[in-house]
């Protein structure tokens, strides 16, 4: 027989809360298809690593589901799916409601650019009989962690004569990869007297692309020159075509799982492709939401949100006044009425590393989907803050439907600090709160989430969005 509870336990259970790994809390028919939804997720991380390659797959899964391109004036009701592909960079996707949309729209918004390394406009180059690329680094990184990996090349080339290549190199087992050198500890001691920050620089992150000359007498640029033979082969590009290309280098490493427990995925751009996911799968997969649910994948959050396929662009505010507009509403009236997921990572508590973070109010790996009430620097510098009101609300939402959670902030006060996309939203008038998942080694070539935590993301955006 069970021992009774004491008055203090009682008590405390009533009154104290109680936060614990989420496993204690789910169904082995849940963990079962959590992990089975990552299988999916991992496959989405291999063959997406930039945003152009996002918006590919995104565009291609929507026509499958039955979604079609918006046109003005096409005539939208209740249950129709639309998308805008915004420059083959972004995407915004909309599954119409049964409600007036007067009453705003429920709002998904990720992104799909990470940070890597980005090659310059001229970046072929040959120093002592080695071919180089010169690259601009894209985003926060440390950028020693950049160096001795094997890093893939994907992007697309357009020719002078306007013609468009893609490229992909690096990703097929048969294919090469390219790394960016550094120094052998032995010839070190200098290098590694400057500050971490400075161990390598940005001049420095120069991609390896070839070794061999083109057998001539007398030649210079020997290796450069054969190296662009072999481009010209494969590709019809002379050099002055990297004018106008944009090559990302991103890690050549597939998405693995983590641990004997096989509880954790590492992979390079979870940040933030692991919203992007949860929450284009939670739009493909909503039939008859009560509000319109939109969802956004944007680029360009890593450096900032500007740029036209960026959030602080209009590109989304113009999609919501031409969806308002097919119901004879102004954008401002569906705008003021909505409400909004900015779906991105937190930081999640790293042992390692425990005094960046407040213990009492960080995001744990395993605890469930993060709802972060607000983010920026200092005294809550560029943050939106959502108000108690529309926290009351998703909390309730979150615990209505039995998604795990909990709430976390990014780092100590004065630590540091950073933002997402939810202030450019929230801007707009739309009630805006940050969810995401917890990550380990945000930023780094190799980033860590919990399987639980992206299971409980996608059925916090599904609650949210089909609501
Ligand atoms: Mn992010
Ligand atoms: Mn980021």
């Amino acid at each position: 027989m069970a021992k009774e509870k004491t008055e203090g336990q009682n008590l405390k259970e009533k009154l104290l809360s109680n936060k614990k790994h989420a496993l204690f809390n789910m169904s082995e028919e849940d963990i079962k298809k959590g992990d089975e939804f990552c299988e999916s997720y991992k496959k989405f991380l291999d063959s997406a690593k930039t945003e152009r390659e996002a918006v590919e797959y995104t565009v291609d899964l929507l026509e499958k589901k039955g979604f079609v391109p918006f046109k003005p004036g096409m005539g939208l009701k209740d249950g129709d799916k639309v998308y805008v592909n915004n420059r083959g960079k972004a995407v915004i996707m909309a599954v119409i409601g049964s409600e007036d949309i007067k009453n705003g729209v429920n709002i998904c918004a990720a992104h799909i650019d990470s940070p890597r390394l980005d090659l310059k406009q001229c970046p072929v180059y040959e120093d002592n009989e080695i071919a180089l690329f010169k690259t601009h680094y894209y985003g926060g990184i440390k950028k020693y962690q950049w160096t001795v990996i094997p890093l893939a090349l994907h992007g697309v080339i357009v020719k002078a004569d306007g013609s468009k290549i893609k490229v992909t190199v690096g990703e097929d087992e048969s294919d090469p990869v390219f790394c960016v050198n550094d120094l052998l500890p032995h010839l070190a001691a200098e290098q590694m007297k400057r500050p971490l920050a400075q161990g390598i620089k940005g001049e420095e992150l120069n991609i390896v692309i070839g070794s061999r000359p083109f057998k001539e007498d007398k030649l210079s640029e020997a290796v450069k020159l054969n190296i662009m033979k072999i481009l010209n082969e494969k590709y019809g590009i002379v050099e002055d075509d990297f004018l106008s290309a944009e090559l990302e280098a991103v890690p050549a490493f597939k998405a693995k799982d983590v641990g004997f427990d096989r509880s954790l995925i590492g992979a390079y751009g979870h940040d933030d492709r692991v919203c992007a996911y949860t929450a284009l799968m939670a739009a493909v997969n909503c039939t008859a939401p009560k509000k319109t649910a939109v969802t956004v994948l944007t680029d360009k959050e890593e450096t900032g949100s500007d740029g036209n396929t960026g959030l602080q662009s209009a590109y989304l505010k113009y999609f919501i006044a031409d969806i308002a507009a097919e119901f004879n509403e102004e954008g401002r009236t569906v705008l003021s009425a909505s409400e909004c997921m900015s779906a991105d990572v937190n930081s999640a508590f790293d042992p390692t590393f425990p005094d960046v973070l407040e213990k009492r109010n960080c995001a744990y790996i395993n605890y469930g989907v993060c709802v972060t009430k607000f983010t920026g620097a200092r005294g809550k510098s560029g943050t939106s803050d959502a108000s108690a009101e529309f926290v009351g609300k998703i909390r309730k939402l979150l615990d209505d439907n039995g998604v795990i959670w909990q709430t976390g902030e990014l780092g100590k006060v004065d630590m540091g600090g950073g933002g997402t996309v939810a202030a450019y939203i929230a801007n707009l008038n739309v009630d805006t709160i940050d969810v995401g998942v917890p990550v380990l080694s945000m930023h780094a070539p190799f980033e860590t989430v919990s399987k639980i935590d992206v299971y409980m993301t996608y059925k916090a955006f599904s609650a949210f969005i089909s609501a």
